[in-house]
């Protein structure tokens, strides 16, 4: 089963995302991590795409297609993947369709995770990761037992650079004007599920197992 989870930052697509894999046994790919992999280890690449990172715009099309064209023919990916981050605009969504095509596969479900916008802000600027293990907190919704601090592993809790309130409403503009009409792409296609993004972790990893069957 090949899915794209589809949704504006902040709507929780990596959170649900991890469960997801665990269901049905897939791997999650996703661009967002792929980048920061990359930049962390101070590739060409990785140092090129932080500049556009930093200003909550997106990357070069060549450069994330090339990313997932290569991802998704390793042997983990065999019997399905779940694109997290990816497409984030037209000619992206365009480029996958016309390399799965060339590798006889398609995609069965774009799921679109629903939250209103005003939620959106509070949520990005909220949200905390652990530098060791990578689990996801929210100093709110989501608080670890000890500020700063993973309760898993006790690792020291970050807060993701492009997570700042300027870059945050730039990564929300671009959602808007490039990455929603992906909306109309799918439903076009027959594959939107849409689902509603606000509620318990719980919830909505219901919600969304329910629409995949
Ligand atoms: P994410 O972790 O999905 O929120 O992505 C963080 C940042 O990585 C985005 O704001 C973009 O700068 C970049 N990025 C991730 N995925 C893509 C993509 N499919 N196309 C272009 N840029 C991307």
């Amino acid at each position: 089963m090949n899915i794209i989870l589809l949704g504006p930052p902040g709507a929780g697509k990596g959170t649900q995302a991890s469960r997801l894999i665990d269901k049905y046994g897939i791997p999650q790919i996703s661009t967002g991590d792929m980048l920061r992999a990359a930049l962390k280890e101070g590739t060409p690449l990785g140092l090129e795409a932080k500049k556009f990172m930093d200003q909550g715009a997106l990357v070069p099309d060549t450069v994330v297609i090339g990313l997932v064209k290569e991802r998704i023919q390793k042997p983990d990916c065999t019997k399905g993947y779940m694109l997290d981050g990816f497409p984030r605009n037209v000619s992206q969504a365009e480029a996958l369709d016309s390399m799965l095509g060339d590798l006889s596969q398609k995609i069965d479900h774009v799921v679109c995770i629903e939250v209103p916008s005003e939620e959106l802000l509070g949520r990005l600027t909220g949200r905390r990761t652990c530098r060791s293990c990578g689990a996801g907190y929210h100093i709110r919704f989501d608080p670890p037992k000890k500020d700063g601090t993973c309760d898993k592993c006790a690792g020291e809790l970050y807060q993701r650079d492009d997570d700042n309130e300027a870059t945050v409403s730039s990564r929300l503009k671009v959602y808007d004007d490039q990455t929603k009409p992906l909306i109309d792409y799918y439903s076009k296609q027959g594959k939107l599920r849409p689902v509603n993004g606000v509620g318990s972790m719980d919830e909505i990893f219901s919600r969304i197992t329910a629409v995949l069957g």
